[in-house]
């Protein structure tokens, strides 16, 4: 039986989506702007999260950046797909977006804001501010979106939904962290300089730069600094791609300067020279009055941090806006649930979306919220979804989470690695590794615009009709 046939309906019904930050919004406006009744779900400000800090939509929990804007780069040609595809956050990211070289960074506060004005201003979203604790699976279209810090009851739920014969392995969990954020008036700006790697593009970021003596006692008390907890410690599994500061430095005296305090193309113009290493600053508001640093994400107690970063030259009187955390991480085995529509392979009615589906990023979290926002739309007008095509950076993204090992699975942000390959015979004849990505990107584009001509995109929030 086609999967949009299994409720038997006369009129579209309601959808319901549960969480309110990057997935929910992204899915309930694209449900609604496709004509569907939605009722969307958030427990804050009742019940907060140990992230979150406000109970607006789309609140932005640690970075501001929403990753590489160059073109023909694999998290630009996610972007671009979506923007295509009539994506709500990514036209709102794109109006309150801050200088941050080549990334599209945004200024997080106002970008919260205009998300929730948005969202409170269509008439076809019903906003509930309530923890869900239950799925009625059988009666209900269902998004689940509420991120890596779902409720403990839900997450229950979610066991009880992903718990088939055969397939026991429900849920995993890991961790990562959060970086600090410092107020700019605090930064010592005579012993800091702005530059561009190699003085590509705009100079936005603030470089403290180390002498070999300042970064083997940083590294020495980075060593020796007290964790949060040093009994959970050793339990924790961490994602590779966002390991707390401390954990590098664990991995060899050296690694950190190859890692986030790499130097490389960032001459000091009192010097000319590359430092020995460099502290990284990113603007993080329209008003530019914090940076965040760069990569700090790190498990070490508060006092620890200010003592320890006050050590990096330019942030002896650092004022420390927000410190360094560590955090749960809850998703699906998505390999072992889902199919490529986002529904759950036994609950069809059921879909997730966002970093609990097995995604990694806010992007990424976006993209997938899109994409069930549509898929949803299709099953409550009783139709089959048509999943993006494979060679999409929205079909690539799906294609890993679904087809992953389910053994080990782990969350992945997008990639080349991710896209599908050129055919072997144009493999050969370009060997250029930049051409190879734009041919990538040119046919993904392509087969995109053939999707959405078959799926439509909603009117744009300036909008007019639909295109
Ligand atoms: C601390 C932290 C730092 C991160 N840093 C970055 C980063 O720097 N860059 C990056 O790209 N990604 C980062 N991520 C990963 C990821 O991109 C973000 O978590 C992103 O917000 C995920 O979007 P989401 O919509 O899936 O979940 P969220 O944005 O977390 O939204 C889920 C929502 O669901 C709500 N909710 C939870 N349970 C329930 C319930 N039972 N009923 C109703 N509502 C519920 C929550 O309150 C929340 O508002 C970070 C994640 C965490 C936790």
């Amino acid at each position: 039986m086609p999967v949009g046939q299994l409720l038997q309906i006369g009129r579209a019904m309601t959808v319901k989506v549960i969480g309110g930050g990057l997935a929910g919004p992204e899915a309930a406006w694209q449900l609604a702007r496709r004509g569907i009744e939605v009722e969307l779900y958030e427990m804050r400000p009742a019940r907060s999260t140990p992230a979150h800090q406000t109970s607006h939509f789309a609140e932005l929990v640690c970075s501001n950046s929403l990753k590489s804007d160059s073109e023909n780069t694999a998290p630009w040609l996610l972007k671009e797909e979506m923007r295509r595809a009539g994506s709500l956050l990514i036209e709102i990211a794109r109006a309150t977006a801050v200088p941050a070289g080549h990334a599209l960074a945004v200024d997080r506060v106002i970008f919260a804001e205009k998300v929730t004005e948005a969202i409170s201003q269509e008439p076809r979203i019903r906003v509930k501010r309530e923890e869900v604790t239950e799925i009625d699976e059988a009666n209900d279209i269902t998004i689940i979106a509420t991120g890596p810090l779902t409720s403990d009851a839900l997450a229950a739920e979610i066991e009880r939904l992903s718990i088939s014969p055969g397939n026991p392995a429900a849920r995993l969990y890991f961790y990562d962290s959060i970086s600090p954020i410092v107020e700019t008036d605090s930064i010592d700006s005579a012993k800091v300089y702005k530059a561009a790697r190699y003085d590509k593009g705009d100079a936005d970021y603030i470089n403290c730069p180390m002498n070999a003596a300042e970064y083997n006692a940083f590294i020495d008390a980075l060593l020796q600094a007290q964790s949060v907890d040093g009994h959970d410690w050793e339990k924790l599994n961490y994602f590779e791609a966002c390991l707390p500061i401390e954990e590098i430095a664990r991995r060899g005296r050296d690694t950190l300067r190859f890692g986030p305090m790499k130097p490389v193309g960032l001459a000091d113009p009192r010097t000319g020279k590359w430092p020995y290493a460099v502290v990284q600053l990113r603007q993080e508001n329209l008003r530019a009055d914090s940076y965040n640093i760069v990569g700090f994400q790190n498990h070490l107690k508060f006092g620890e941090q200010a003592r320890i970063f006050r050590m990096i030259p330019g942030l002896e009187k650092a004022q420390f806006l927000r410190y360094g955390q560590i955090h749960r991480n809850t998703y699906i085995n998505a390999p072992a649930l889902l199919r490529e529509s986002l529904q759950m392979k036994h609950h069809p009615n059921v879909l997730f979306a966002g970093q609990i589906s097995g995604v990694e990023g806010y992007v990424e979290s976006i993209a997938t919220g899109q994409l069930a926002g549509i898929h949803a739309a299709f099953l409550a007008q009783g139709e089959d979804p048509i999943p993006a095509p494979r060679e999409t950076a929205f079909g690539s993204l799906v294609n890993y989470i679904c087809h992953a090992d389910p053994k080990d699975f782990q969350p992945a942000n997008i990639t080349f690695d991710l896209l599908q390959h050129l055919d072997e015979a144009t493999r050969r004849r370009i060997r250029d590794k930049k051409e190879r990505h734009r041919l990538v990107c040119q046919r993904a584009l392509e087969l995109l615009d053939e999707w959405i001509r078959q799926i439509g995109v909603p009117a744009r929030i300036s909008g007019t009709a639909r295109t």
